[in-house]
C-alpha cells in the first residue's frame, strides 16, 4: 500500500501547535480540516474550557466500528532554556524529531489518523466504521476530555466496538508491549487529632504521633496482595506524614499523613476504603485519639482479558516488528479507564523514554513503524 499520509510530517505540524492543556493551540483544528477532506464525519465536542474531536467514516449504524483514541494536548515545556531545540518548533535532528508531544502522543495520533485516512482511500471497508475520538484534555484533570467525548457518544448513539488507546507503551524498544488493563489509583488524607499539651506533662495531653506513627507502620507493612495473572502486587505508599509542630514544648494537637494506592482487580476503591476505615477505628479505639479520612479516586483498576482484541494487536505488532508484545497492566492511568467502560479496550503505542522530559523526541523511523502496525490491525479487523 502506497505510504501516501506522512505520519513524520503530521507529527511535525502538530508539535508546532503549542496545545499545552487546555489549549487547543490549532492542533484539533488542524485534524478536523484533513479528516474531513478524507471523508471523516467530524465534530467538534468541546466541554468548559477543553475542545475535544469526534470523527467517524462510514454509517453510525455500521456492522463493525472501530476506534482509536488519544490526545493532543500536551504538558507544560517546562524550562525552555534547558532545551537543546525549541520546544515547539519541531526540529528534525539525527532522524528524530524534537519538541513537547513528540511522543506522548502526537506522533501517534499522527500515525492512526495517517493510517485511517489511507485505509479508508485504498481498501474502504464494506459495512464497517472507524471512529476516532481525540481530547485536548488527557494531560490536565480529563474531566471535560475522554469523559465528554463518551458521553456526547452515548447521547448520539455512537458507538466503537473496540478501541486502542495510542499512549507510548514500550519501555525500550518497539514492539514489546501493549497495555491490557491498568491498576487503580486512589489516595487518602488521614488527619489524627488528639489533645495539645506541654511536653513536659505528656500524660496531660493526647499526642497523636505516635497514634499515626502506628497506623502508617500498620498500613504500609501489610500485604495488599500476591499479584494476580495479569497485574503486579497492589502496593501502597506513604507519600506525607506532617504535623507543622516547630517548637520541642508543645505536643501538637494534630497530625496528618497521605497515602497512594496503586491496586489491582482484587480490590476497588469502595474495598480498600473500608479496609482504610476500619485501621483507622482500630487506632482510634487504642490510642484514645479521633482519626479521619479523606478520599480521592483517581481511576478503579480494569483489565480487558486476553482474547480477540489483543490477539489483533498483538498479531499486527509482531509482523511489523518481529517483536512478540508482553500483555501487560503496568504504569499509571490513561484515558482507557474511561473508554473501558464504553468497549474492549488495549493501548499500543510507540517508546515513551523521553515523555515529559526536556528535549522530548521521537524518532522518525519509529512514526512510520507505527503508522504501518495500525494499518495492518484496520485490515486484519476489516478484512
Ligand atoms: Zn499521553
Amino acid at each position: 500500500m502506497p505510504n501516501k499520509m506522512d505520519p513524520a510530517a503530521l507529527t511535525a505540524d502538530l508539535v508546532r501547535c503549542p496545545s499545552v492543556t487546555p489549549n487547543e493551540g490549532g492542533a484539533l483544528v488542524l485534524l478536523e480540516s484533513l479528516l474531513g477532506q478524507a471523508g471523516f464525519e467530524c465534530t467538534r465536542v468541546d466541554r468548559g474550557e477543553v475542545s475535544n474531536l469526534f470523527a467517524r467514516w462510514g454509517k453510525r449504524d455500521a456492522a463493525r466500528s472501530f476506534g482509536f483514541n488519544g490526545h493532543t494536548d500536551v504538558v507544560p515545556a517546562g524550562d525552555e532554556a534547558a532545551w537543546s531545540v525549541p520546544p515547539f518548533a519541531a526540529d528534525i535532528r539525527g532522524g528524530m524529531i524534537w519538541g513537547r508531544g513528540a511522543t506522548d502522543m502526537k506522533s501517534a495520533v499522527a500515525a492512526f489518523v495517517a493510517a485511517a485516512v489511507d485505509f479508508v482511500s485504498d481498501t474502504p471497508p464494506e459495512d464497517g466504521a472507524l471512529i476516532l475520538t481525540i481530547t485536548g484534555d488527557e494531560e490536565g484533570d480529563a474531566l471535560d476530555g475522554t469523559v465528554a467525548l463518551l458521553d456526547w457518544m452515548d447521547v448520539q448513539g455512537e458507538k466503537m466496538d473496540v478501541c486502542l488507546v495510542g499512549e507510548p507503551t514500550c519501555p525500550n524498544h518497539m514492539g514489546e508491549m501493549m497495555k491490557i488493563g491498568r491498576r487503580g489509583s486512589m489516595s487518602a488524607w488521614i488527619t489524627v487529632t488528639g489533645v495539645q499539651g506541654h511536653s513536659a506533662y505528656p500524660h496531660r495531653a493526647k499526642n497523636p504521633l505516635p497514634a499515626m506513627a502506628r497506623l502508617v507502620d500498620r498500613l504500609s507493612s501489610h500485604v495488599l496482595d500476591e499479584g494476580t495473572d495479569h497485574f503486579d502486587p497492589s502496593t501502597l505508599a506513604v507519600v506525607s506524614i506532617e504535623t507543622g509542630n516547630e517548637t520541642t514544648n508543645i505536643i501538637p494537637a494534630t497530625c496528618r499523613a497521605t497515602v497512594n494506592i496503586r491496586f489491582n482487580d482484587t480490590h476497588s476503591s469502595a474495598s480498600l476504603s473500608e479496609w482504610l476505615q476500619r485501621e483507622l477505628d482500630q487506632i482510634s479505639d487504642a490510642f484514645g485519639v479521633a482519626a479521619e479520612m479523606e478520599v480521592k479516586v483517581s481511576g478503579e483498576s480494569f483489565i480487558t482479558p486476553p482474547g480477540p482484541l489483543s490477539d489483533l494487536v498483538a498479531g499486527a505488532v509482531e509482523a511489523e516488528t518481529g517483536v512478540v508484545p508482553q500483555l501487560s497492566t503496568s504504569g499509571g492511568t490513561s484515558d482507557a479507564r474511561f473508554v473501558k467502560n464504553h468497549c474492549p479496550v488495549v493501548e499500543f503505542g510507540l517508546v515513551g523514554q523521553t515523555m515529559h522530559q526536556v528535549d522530548e523526541r521521537v524518532e522518525i523511523a519509529q512514526v512510520h513503524q507505527l503508522k504501518a502496525i495500525y494499518t495492518r490491525i484496520l485490515k486484519d479487523y476489516f478484512v
